[in-house]
């Protein structure tokens, strides 16, 4: 996931940078300084940076991946209920199996307090972006089991609903890391270690 982000948002960065420097961005850094101009490498950059959607994992082969740990507890759970090649006992036991996980799973993923953590003690400014992090995440599993109750396990060859489900929790844990990354700033500012190295 850290991958798919970085290197798609990574992406954006150098794109509106080629944008905002305009010409001059298009433009090799040898043609720059032979105009007696300030030899900003954006080309090299653009190009360079283009690469990194591609190799180590194209970010739609990142999709596939990503989706597929996404839905296969759902699937183990209940792909069976939508084989019409099982008898349809069997079919009907999957159902029930299932139907008794998610009245339990279900609910956990609407209630707020439901994944409330008393345990970390986090800095006042950081507690609203985590609170985010948490409903927002609510909401991408209850939707996530929507698109598999519409597309039962056909979703495996959904691939633009899949891609948009993976996007979107890679944008939650991108702000769930970046809260994190401050807390340990705070926690390390006010270890005794730090305070004895100050
Ligand atoms: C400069 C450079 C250095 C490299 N270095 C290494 C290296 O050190 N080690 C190494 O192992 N490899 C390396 N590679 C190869 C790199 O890993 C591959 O280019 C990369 O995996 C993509 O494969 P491909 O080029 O064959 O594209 P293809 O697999 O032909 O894909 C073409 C496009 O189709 C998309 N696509 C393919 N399959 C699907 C699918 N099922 N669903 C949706 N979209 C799909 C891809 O995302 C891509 O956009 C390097 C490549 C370059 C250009």
């Amino acid at each position: 996931m850290g991958k798919l982000w970085g290197s798609e948002r990574g992406w954006e960065i150098v794109d509106d940078t080629m944008q905002i420097r305009g010409g001059r961005g298009y433009e090799t850094a040898d043609s720059l300084k032979s105009r007696g101009e300030k030899p900003e490498p954006i080309e090299r950059f653009f190009r360079d940076a283009r690469i990194n959607t591609i190799f180590e994992g194209s970010s739609e082969i990142m999709r596939l991946f990503i989706a597929r740990e996404m839905l296969d507890s759902h699937l183990k759970l209940g792909a069976a209920a939508f084989n019409t090649k099982l008898p349809l006992k069997d079919r009907a036991l999957v159902f029930l199996r299932a139907a008794r996980h998610y009245a339990k799973w279900y609910p956990t993923r609407f209630l707020p307090f439901s994944d409330d953590r008393d345990d970390i003690n986090l800095h006042p400014d950081l507690e609203q972006s985590m609170r985010d992090v948490r409903r927002l995440s609510r909401k991408l599993a209850r939707h996530t089991l929507y698109a598999m109750l519409r597309y039962g396990p056909k979703l495996e060859r959904e691939q633009l609903v899949l891609g948009r489900l993976v996007d979107i929790g890679a944008e939650i844990f991108a702000l769930g890391c970046a809260a994190s990354y401050a807390q340990s700033k705070v926690e390390d500012a006010f270890s005794p270690r730090q305070r004895w190295i100050a």
